[in-house]
């Protein structure tokens, strides 16, 4: 018995692992409406990342033959750089991040991490490196503990509660009906969309991976809130190569470098102030970021503007 529920474990914590990199994703890029199959090679190799330093070579992308989608994107993130995406909806910000965790092959170009062509690792082993904090977190129905455990699924209770901690959902766990065994998600208690957050945060943290892929929340948080998500962004991004759909002032303004993507190609790059002071597209953005931010009196957004 011992012997063949060992496996049985082990195989039941790897599915789950490999689920809830799925589950998020999928909820991040609602892959269900997609489902292309990519297959590993037959000499597909793991990769072992040490530094992250993430690189697009000449990109050339299409869901379908008859509309191209990303036109020779090439940029090098150094490890531990953040670099921030933005531009107009469906100018293929999401498509980058889609592509670097391999939902879809390309069709020219290379896209290495490390060196090494993902399109010829694992997918088991890419997917290990490489962490996701989606706008939307799935929650399952499980308590809190467990919910925060599925970054690591061998991680002890002390390292969840470590996690919860820098990612300031803590505080918020032990003031719920039962601590860290209360349920949540569809038939437990519902979380906010900031606590949401920071449980993909807290898993993040957990997962420890080299590589993090973060697709801001658009939806406007009261400040407080996003003082703080703010705050637990940065620390799960910190000493990580971060590639972030951004739409945050702030986490723009500090981005070592902003590529501004338009109709797939990317037609400006630098730091905020070099952007500024080139006067492009870049700068017409945060021009009307400015009339905008004064007309509500809360102008967080830069992208999705045509
Ligand atoms: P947003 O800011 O609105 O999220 P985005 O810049 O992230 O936009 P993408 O989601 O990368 O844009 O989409 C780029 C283009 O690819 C869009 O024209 C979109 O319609 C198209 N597209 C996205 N997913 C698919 C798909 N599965 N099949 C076909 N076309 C797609």
């Amino acid at each position: 018995i011992v012997q063949l529920y060992t496996p049985l474990g082990f195989f039941g914590t790897y599915y789950r692992m490999i689920q809830t990199s799925f589950i998020d994703m999928e909820n991040m890029f609602e892959l269900f409406e997609e489902g292309q199959e990519i297959k590993d090679e037959d000499e597909a190799m793991q990769l072992s990342m040490d530094a992250g330093k993430v690189e697009f070579d000449k990109v050339c992308f299409h869901y379908t033959p008859e509309k191209q989608i990303l036109k020779n994107i090439s940029f090098k993130v150094e490890p531990g750089q953040t670099y921030a995406l933005v531009g107009p909806s469906g100018s293929g910000k999401s498509t980058i991040i889609r592509l670097l965790f391999r939902f879809y092959d390309i069709q020219s170009g290379v896209i290495k991490l490390d060196g090494m062509d993902i399109s010829t690792a694992t997918q088991e082993s890419l997917r290990a490196c490489i962490g996701v904090v989606p706008q939307d977190t799935v929650l399952f129905n499980d308590n809190i503990m467990n919910n925060i455990r599925y970054g690591r699924v061998a991680a002890s209770d002390e390292e969840v509660e470590e996690a919860a901690v820098s990612a300031d959902i803590h505080h918020r766990i032990v003031n719920m009906p039962d601590q860290y065994d209360t349920v949540v998600g569809e038939r437990g208690l519902k979380l906010s969309g900031g606590e949401k957050q920071r449980v993909a945060i807290a898993r993040t943290l957990l997962k420890a991976p080299n590589v993090v892929l973060l697709d801001e929340a658009t939806s406007a948080l009261d400040t407080n809130t996003e003082r703080n998500i703010q705050a637990s962004l940065a620390r799960v991004c910190a000493g990580r190569t971060s590639i972030v759909v951004a739409h945050r002032l702030s986490t723009i303004v500090s981005a070592d470098c902003i590529l501004v993507l338009k109709d797939g190609e990317i037609v400006e790059r630098g730091r905020h102030d070099e952007l500024i002071e080139e006067d492009g597209v870049y700068a017409d953005m945060w021009q009307q970021q400015l009339i905008e931010s004064t007309e509500s009196g809360n102008g967080k957004k830069i992208t999705k503007k045509n």
